[in-house]
């Protein structure tokens, strides 16, 4: 029995008042996170606030309790603080926005999450890398609280394993997460109707997106290494936002030579996104940390922030991996 875990179950406990928060820019598991862990609570007579500091992605709004979610000048209208702050799949402070406040304001914080660059920036920090998600340690704390799962908890607990495995495609694809998925199928959980609902919902201007970045693709170190990136006009043109087009460093990296991708979109001008991934042997995770962000060996980020162009900006990042991969023989553990 792992007794960070059990530390986490008699917090939560001691408290009727709880935040649960989410990241910026979120993703499937942080979404997950924070509405499965409150709806468990809530199970359990807690009461709960969903907070992640950003505009929800529009694939994840039909989800059951996804609006609730509020971010920080919602929340600030309140009066009342939490008697406990409970941080999900974040790994550095910056990454909860706004809602970094409370934890400045010296509210208990408790956080969970299986980032390996995290932080450890809570009072009570359970971090466990060899997760695949967020979501899965929030099962399995669930399990041990001995909530009683309806088909939408479990359907809202299932889709971030589903999305932090790439639909259990992904290196942290292993029988654990299998068995946690079958048992929330068997709650209920519908994968093909998340599968549809965040694969399948796709808009055709993503398409157009799509032409533009891969006419800015390059690829270097002998293929191994593709990096592209969008400008805040190539999204405007579409009105689109950044959001709003996901995956697309993936695609890079299925290319078949390549072992590194990035792509950067910037957001606003003058700030840009940085996704990075690997495939088998390359940790970007170190890279990422390198230009202030965080993430995994095989999926990582960073915020990039300049004066100028962004295609001269990203030199630097794009240079340091392009120098890293050539410098080293293939298959080496990097
Ligand atoms: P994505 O490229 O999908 O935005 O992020 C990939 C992974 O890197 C995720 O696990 C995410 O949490 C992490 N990540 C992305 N951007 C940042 C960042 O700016 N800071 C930190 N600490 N982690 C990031
Ligand atoms: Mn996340
Ligand atoms: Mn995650």
């Amino acid at each position: 029995m792992n007794r960070t875990m059990n530390a986490v179950f008699s917090r939560l406990l001691q408290a009727q008042n709880i935040m649960v928060c989410g990241h910026i820019m979120p993703d499937g598991d942080c979404i997950s996170s924070v509405v499965s862990l409150s709806m468990g609570l809530e199970k359990l007579g807690k009461k709960t606030t969903m907070a992640i500091d950003w505009k929800i992605p529009s694939v994840f709004s039909p989800f059951p309790q996804v609006g609730r979610i509020v971010d920080y000048s919602h929340y600030s209208a309140r009066v009342e603080d939490p008697e406990l702050l409970v941080i999900v799949d974040a790994s550095s402070p910056d990454r909860i926005g706004r809602f970094e406040r409370l934890l400045r304001y010296g509210v208990p914080s408790i956080l969970i999450d299986h980032h390996a660059t995290n932080t450890h920036f809570a009072n009570l920090c359970w971090v466990e890398p060899s997760y695949s998600s967020t979501a899965q340690m929030i099962f399995d704390l669930l399990k041990l609280m001995e909530v009683s799962y309806d088909s939408d908890l479990a359907l809202m607990n299932y889709i971030g394993i589903a999305t932090d495995t790439g639909f259990f495609r992904y290196s942290n694809a292993n029988s654990t997460v299998f068995e946690a998925a079958a048992e929330l199928v068997k709650l209920g959980a519908d994968p093909c109707l998340v599968a549809t609902a965040i694969l399948e919902t796709r808009r055709l201007e993503e398409f157009f997106l799509e032409r533009d970045a891969i006419d800015n693709l390059r690829l270097l170190s002998n293929d191994r290494f593709a990096y592209s990136y969008l400008k805040a006009e190539d999204f405007e043109r579409y009105s689109l936002r950044e959001d709003d087009f996901g995956g697309f460093v993936g695609d890079l990296r299925s290319i078949a030579t390549v072992e590194v991708a990035l792509f950067a979109s910037e957001s606003v001008r003058g700030e840009a996104h940085v996704s990075l991934r690997s495939k088998s042997y390359f940790d970007v995770s170190s890279v990422a940390v390198a230009f202030g962000g965080g993430g995994h060996p095989r999926a990582a980020g960073f915020t990039l922030k300049y004066d100028g162009d962004l295609e001269e900006a990203l030199q630097e990042a794009v240079e340091f991996i392009s120098r890293r991969l050539e410098t080293h023989p293939k298959n080496t553990i990097l």
